[in-house]
């Protein structure tokens, strides 16, 4: 049988994943037999994943945060769920997200046991006030977006973790797409900023490694510890990770993509980014679309299903918010050409 062709990314514009750097290309090449899920067999990418977290730390403001490597964005958010319900004392827990929250945040309830209340937003940020009212004595885990998935849109992070300490529960920021191009602008969104406990960020979509790699982060130890499970017939005696054999190929692709990267590199691409975002919007709201002004590069606007669907028969992969409006994610294969192209098509209809 003929091999299919990996994916082009010509015309994709709809993907929060991208193409990785070429050093993360052939780091994951290189590490694709190390498993860092046994990481006293399997020394130098466990050797690795440390140097990960070092990086990883200061991204999010806190050198001394601890944390691994995980399988993606929805693994690091159901091990922060799980933090947070370990470590508290209550037979009912939960869970309070606003409705922007990523869909992992309800596979993380179903598997844990815990009730996930949702507040909406306002102007499709988390509000303070409506969170404030489905919180209790039994929530264990506010969670705050830091780049949310639909529209790209920061929550008032340094608000929730108020919130959070009030009720004794946990603040878990969730920036697993946003996690790269944050520190480059103006929002409070990380451990430095607030009493932040947990974090969510994967260098697998703007951070320009191959997948697998998400990033789980805690500001101390003894979160992470909430996790650990004996592990018989390992060399190592304990582990915190949800997945047991896992992807040495992440972990050494996150270092690598980091090491070329951070931080200029990211700030470079941050900006082409952010500036065709913008220059899409423009283009969209010139031709009557109403747009949802970008905060990080990503564009949405309400373009009719018809014409969504024109565009996808035309090889350009968009895909829709609930609210069924066109969502363009810039991510760094997305460059102005691409984007002249699509805008051409457009206007084609
Ligand atoms: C992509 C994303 C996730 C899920 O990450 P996966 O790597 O797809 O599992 C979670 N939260 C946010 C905000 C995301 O954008």
């Amino acid at each position: 049988m003929q091999l299919a062709e990996p994916q082009e990314f010509e015309r994709v514009l709809s993907s929060m994943c991208t193409e990785p750097h070429p050093a993360a290309r052939e780091a994951a090449e290189r590490f694709l037999a190390t498993n860092p899920g046994d990481p006293d067999t399997y020394e130098s990418v466990a050797a690795l994943e440390d140097r990960a977290m070092d990086l990883l730390g200061e991204v999010t403001g806190h050198p001394e945060a601890d944390g691994y490597v995980a399988s993606g964005g929805t693994e690091a958010n159901v091990q922060a769920v799980r933090i947070a319900r370990n470590r508290a004392d209550t037979d009912d827990p939960n869970l309070v997200a606003p409705v922007s929250a990523h869909f992992s945040f309800t596979k993380a309830a179903e598997v844990l046991g815990v009730e996930l209340r949702t507040a909406p937003t306002t102007d499709h940020r988390a509000d303070p006030g409506a969170m404030a009212e489905l919180v209790d004595e039994d929530t264990v885990c506010l969670v705050a977006v830091a780049g949310s998935t639909e529209y790209g849109y920061v929550d008032p992070v340094p608000d929730l973790a108020a919130l959070a300490n009030e009720v004794d529960a946990l603040c878990h920021v969730d920036a697993a797409w946003g996690g790269f191009v944050l520190p480059f602008t103006d929002h409070e969104w990380h451990f430095g900023h607030a009493d932040v406990d947990t974090m969510t960020i994967d260098p697998h979509k703007i951070g320009q490694a191959a997948i697998p790699a998400g990033g789980l982060m805690v500001r101390s130890q003894d979160l992470l510890d909430e996790l650990a499970i004996r592990t018989p017939y390992l060399e190592s005696t304990s582990q915190v990770t949800l997945t047991g054999t896992r992807s040495g190929a992440g972990v050494a692709s996150a270092v690598a993509a980091m090491e070329a990267l951070w931080p200029e590199g990211y700030r470079e691409q941050y900006r082409t980014s952010m500036d065709n975002a913008e220059w899409l919007a423009d283009q969209l709201a010139a031709r009557g679309h109403d747009v949802v002004e970008p905060d990080l590069p990503l564009v949405a606007a309400d373009l009719s299903v018809p014409m969504t669907e024109q565009l996808r028969s035309r090889g350009w992969r968009v895909s829709k918010t609930g609210a069924d409006e066109m969502r363009v994610v810039c991510m760094p294969h997305v460059t102005r050409s691409m984007l002249r192209s699509f805008v051409a098509d457009l206007d084609w209809y």
